[in-house]
């Protein structure tokens, strides 16, 4: 099986070729750096995606908040949820916790910006 994919790991975006075979990544073509062919494997085998949004606040308002590590793809929806049905405390500060181990994944949510 083929797999065409656009390497995101850096601003060339080089559109890679991926076989796989039984579900393993037997040859990466069209990336020009070895990151591009992680990428590829990653993707094809574990996806995960870095969340950046934002948290209400307790004013009313709306904070930056991100994952502090990327979570599986496949997650993200119902971490976006799980998200939005937060509330951050202000006054609040780059990397305070807003939720911790989002989902079960074992990864935090945290502020972004500081905010009074
Ligand atoms: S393969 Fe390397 S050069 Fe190409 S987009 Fe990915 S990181 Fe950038």
């Amino acid at each position: 099986m083929k797999r065409e994919l656009t390497c995101i790991v850096c601003p060339i975006g080089c559109q890679l070729s991926v076989t796989l075979e039984n579900g393993i990544v037997t040859e990466v073509t069209g990336n020009t750096c070895p990151r591009g062919k992680q990428y590829a494997i990653d993707e094809c085998t574990n996806p995960v995606r870095t969340i950046t949004t934002t948290a209400r606040t307790s004013n009313g308002g709306v904070i930056p908040v991100k994952t502090a590590a990327p979570i599986p793809k496949e997650l993200m929806f119902d971490c976006m949820k799980e998200i939005d049905r937060s509330v951050v405390t202000l006054p609040a500060k780059i990397g305070d916790v807003v939720i911790e181990n989002l989902l079960g994944t074992g990864v935090d949510v945290v502020v972004t910006a500081n905010m009074k």
